[in-house]
């Protein structure tokens, strides 16, 4: 008897999730320096970790025989205290996609629903799956959530339905007003988790804790991996309503999150000057890769994120191409869009590499 047939059946037929390609892979699969390749694939900060962060880090390993807070109870204060809401109202997960997964295993059974837009972010599908529930998927309209044909899609068997604002990968964004009615319009059985990885980025941000004031079902994601630049410290967040945080803190291992990521995640909130350059860089950066497309005849999607899609028109040929010039960047074709490339928005220096080798590339592909 092979180990697989007494597998969960669910197990068997779960999709693997494919992480943008680390440098140092790719130096060793193509024979390059590490020093000469620039990431651009996985949304990360270009400027690194916020400072403060990464000087706490080094300050905890100190202490690191001890056991952390499970409970992460300074992290939830003050986050609590940030956005103004009770601190069992914040839970804390190794990363945001813990919380993801902590949703599914909370509130999907075999048979049950989850809907989604389609591309959206693949863990949604992946954490659907692993709890033997089905995603159901909801073309985007304009690259941008079809908030009307996700609220059709919600069945008696619903019970996630997932809005990433700013969607990924597209890094298009719904309007406030839009989310909040969607929001308001969801039946009671049905939990709404609205993944706001990158927005710190946006100019205005959708407010969707103002809902939990009415006891409504909402949970909002957030995370260090992106504008904190701490994606290798794994630490995310959800605000929502104390009873869905009780349940998730039900079924999250005892010592989730890390000590050294729960003091370099208090540090980063305190890192108000980091995130403000992070915004300014960002925001010079877009406008930069967006003349750059236009001056080489690409059509692109205009993002308010920290990474943008453009159509190449042979997303896997030109990542590989890329890959091979030292710049690696995410093909979307498992997410329905061979076309395109995702480009995370680098330093100055490193989008005119980008740009400078995909002019390149073009002309011999
Ligand atoms: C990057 C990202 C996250 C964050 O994941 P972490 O587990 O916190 O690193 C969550 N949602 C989306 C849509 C993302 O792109």
């Amino acid at each position: 008897m092979n180990a697989s047939s007494l597998a969960n059946p669910a197990v068997l037929t779960q999709p693997v999730y494919e992480p943008g390609k680390p440098i140092e892979d790719v130096a060793r699969e193509l024979g390059l320096d590490p020093a000469s390749i620039i990431k651009l694939a996985s949304n990360e900060n270009p400027l690194g970790p916020s400072p403060l962060a990464a000087k706490a880090a080094r300050e905890a390993v100190a202490d690191g025989q001890l056991y952390p807070d499970g409970g992460c109870f300074r992290l939830r204060q003050k986050l609590a205290a940030k956005f103004g809401v009770d601190s069992t109202q914040v839970v804390v997960g190794n990363g945001s996609n813990e919380i993801l997964e902590l949703l599914a295993h909370v509130f999907l059974r075999p048979g049950d629903e989850a809907v989604m837009g389609d591309p959206a972010f693949v863990v949604y599908k992946l954490a659907t799956l692993l709890f033997g529930a089905k995603p159901v998927e909801v073309p985007l309209v304009a690259h941008t959530h079809d908030l009307a044909a996700m609220a059709r899609a919600i069945t008696p068997r619903t019970r996630l339905v997932f809005v990433a604002c700013p969607n990924n990968p597209t890094g298009t964004a719904n309007s406030e007003t839009e989310l909040l009615a969607f929001a308001r319009a969801l039946p009671e059985h049905v939990v709404l988790v609205y993944d706001e990885a990158y927005a710190e980025y946006a100019e205005h941000a959708p407010d969707l804790r103002q809902l939990l004031g009415a006891g409504r079902k909402v949970i909002c994601l957030r995370t260090f991996s992106k504008i904190y630049g701490l994606a290798a410290f794994r630490a995310g967040y959800g605000i929502t309503t104390p009873e869905i945080a009780s349940l998730l803190q039900r079924v999250r291992q005892p010592f989730n999150v890390n000590a050294i990521a729960q003091t370099a995640a208090l540090a980063a909130l305190d890192d108000e000057a980091f995130v403000r350059r992070s915004i300014q860089e960002n925001r010079a950066g877009l406008a930069q890769l967006e003349a750059g497309f236009r001056e080489l005849g690409l059509t692109f999607v205009p993002s308010v994120g920290n990474f943008i899609l453009v159509k190449t028109g042979a997303g896997a040929r030109h990542f590989d191409a890329l890959q091979r010039r030292g710049v690696i960047v995410r093909p979307v074709g498992s997410y329905g869009m061979p076309e395109w490339l995702r480009i995370t928005v680098g330093t100055h220096p490193q989008n005119i590499r980008l740009l400078r080798e995909l002019k390149a590339v073009l002309a011999t592909h």
